[in-house]
């Protein structure tokens, strides 16, 4: 399961971290996702819930911010948001498109004591 490999990487993230920073209690752990990322936010809850049981990282929130999938036509430069990942320019019909963000899973903060 890919969310479970995930939220265990996010909970080893927070233990470096503490270790680091000496902090001994987390708040909450903001992360960003993207649209197109393959990260289902509700499965990284419900597998935080389990995983961090006994780490630093148990009891805190998560608190997480979607990202919007966006392309950009390499013909014409016009930027649009991708719906139903449908990658093609609604410009001109150029399907020489880049993806500029959606893509994107990371730990942003962490909020501790
Ligand atoms: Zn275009």
């Amino acid at each position: 399961m890919h969310e479970l490999a995930i939220t265990e990487g996010i909970i080893k993230i927070v233990e470096k971290e503490s270790q680091k920073y000496n902090f001994n209690k987390v708040n909450a752990i903001k992360l960003v996702v993207g649209e197109l990322s393959g990260v289902f936010p509700q499965l990284i809850q419900d597998y935080f819930d389990i995983a961090s049981k006994g780490t630093i990282a148990e009891g805190a929130e998560l608190i997480i911010r979607r990202v919007e999938a966006k392309m950009r036509c390499n013909e014409c430069g016009s930027e649009a948001k991708v719906e139903n990942h449908r990658l093609r320019c609604r410009n001109c019909g150029s399907l020489n498109v880049k993806i500029t963000s959606g893509k994107e899973f990371y730990v942003d903060s962490l909020e501790v004591d």
